[in-house]
């Protein structure tokens, strides 16, 4: 088995449920007492938010990037990046190193192909949502149309984002909130949902929802446990493909 190395704490909350559901994965595929070898480089996310607010995201990829060598240095053989916003400087992060580096968004766009949808609808953070770096790549290689919220939605599910889910706060009201924007998605053709944020899964699942959804946390998690267990060492085709049907599905 490999070693999983998770640069993980943006938000620690949705980090934990990285960790769980790898664990459960490898269980689940190996048995007995199985579990996974994670290496695990939580960071201060104040620091990293605060990059983000400013525009300093080479800061940000700077401290990444060390985290990624530590990782590196630590043993482990592939790098995760337990958030979709931090992508943004994914090549900064990827480069740093010579080990595997598991895109988010790949990964999903692997589970959205395999879904074989046309059109999907966006949740994230603002950065997420508004700019190139994460929806450009999805649509190309999900083959995919991308539709996000409508700008006032947006700065509804940022806040809720930053302001509850990152703080392990799961309000009902956000809930509904959310829902309705998921609906207004669906309504402007939507064919499937992206939950292109780690946290999100702590608020809503596809139990709550009539499309199939995608979450983000549960597919990259996946991927990085395919490779693990042997997956495809290198290439960036192969690195999509790691990603099973299985886990492209709407997740439960
Ligand atoms: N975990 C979130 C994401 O997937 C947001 C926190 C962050 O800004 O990194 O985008």
């Amino acid at each position: 088995m490999r070693t999983i190395g998770l640069i993980g704490g943006m938000s620690w909350e949705s980090s934990a449920h990285y960790y769980r559901i790898i664990n459960e994965l490898v269980r689940d595929s190996e048995g007995g007492l199985h579990s996974a070898k994670v290496l695990m480089y939580s960071v201060d996310f104040a620091g990293i938010e605060s990059c983000q607010v400013e525009g300093r995201w080479d800061d940000a990829a700077v401290e990444l990037a060390e985290a990624a060598r530590a990782l590196e240095r630590g043993g482990a053989e592939c790098l995760v990046l337990c958030t979709n916003t931090m992508h943004k400087v994914a090549a900064q992060v990827a480069g740093a190193v010579a080990i595997y580096f598991i895109h988010i968004a790949d990964a999903t766009a692997a589970a959205i192909r395999a879904a074989g949808l046309r059109r999907v609808g966006l949740l994230g953070t603002r950065f997420t949502m508004e700019e190139e770096f994460y929806a450009a790549r999805l649509a190309d290689r999900g083959r995919v149309e991308v539709l996000v919220p409508e700008a006032a939605d947006r700065a509804i599910v940022n806040r809720v984002i930053y302001d509850e889910l990152c703080l392990g706060r799961v309000e009902e009201r956000s809930r509904a909130e959310y829902l309705r924007i998921i609906d207004d998605l669906i309504a402007r053709g939507a064919q499937g949902i992206v939950l292109g944020c780690t946290e999100i899964m702590m608020l809503v699942g596809q139990g709550d929802v009539s499309v199939p959804t995608f979450d983000t946390t549960t597919l990259h998690a996946r991927a990085a446990v395919d490779f693990a267990l042997g997956g495809p060492a290198a290439g960036e085709s192969t690195r999509t493909g790691a990603v099973p049907t299985s886990a492209g599905g709407p997740t439960a």
